[in-house]
């Protein structure tokens, strides 16, 4: 496939080489903005990706309406998971930058599904925090939104 929606593209990105159809994938579902496929490490069987057509690395850079059309597309595929896997429960993920564990900067969601005990690491134990600390934190995020 070419690039006829005129993305942003990176020529060395391998998301946007799955996109233009230079690599191939197990492709769920496509439109205008999104795609979906599977992942090719899965975590648990049925892992899949929602991924942005055009090239924006993070969710802090890719506009609202692009970030939309993939929240709807993981939603899709996350129904057929649901529906057709009976998985013990889903996790939607979607890392930014490295210290986030992001190793596509590309942006995506995982659709990913979970088993008993499969002793992947994204769930943790509540530790009530410092209210005050809390509040420093909500005033500073209060003022620039
Ligand atoms: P991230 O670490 O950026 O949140 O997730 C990237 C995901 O892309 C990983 O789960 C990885 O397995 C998957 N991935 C990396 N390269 C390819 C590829 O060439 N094809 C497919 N289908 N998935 C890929
Ligand atoms: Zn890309």
């Amino acid at each position: 496939m070419s690039n006829p929606g005129n993305h942003p593209t990176d020529g060395s990105c391998i998301f946007c080489k799955i996109v233009a159809g230079q690599i191939p994938c197990f492709k769920l579902l496509e439109d205008d903005m999104t795609i979906a496929f599977m992942d090719i490490n899965p975590v648990n069987p049925g892992h899949a990706l929602a991924v942005a057509k055009g090239h924006w690395p993070t969710v802090d850079v890719i506009p609202a309406e692009v970030l939309a059309a993939v929240a709807k597309t993981a939603q899709r595929v996350a129904k057929a998971v649901i529906g057709e896997l009976k998985p013990h429960g889903v996790n939607l993920l979607q890392a930014n930058g490295e210290g986030a564990g992001q190793s596509v900067p590309h942006l995506h969601i995982h659709i990913m599904p979970r088993r008993p005990n499969d002793g992947v690491a994204l769930n943790w134990e509540y530790t009530p925090g410092d209210k005050a600390g809390i509040e420093a934190i909500y005033k500073r995020l209060k003022a620039v939104l």
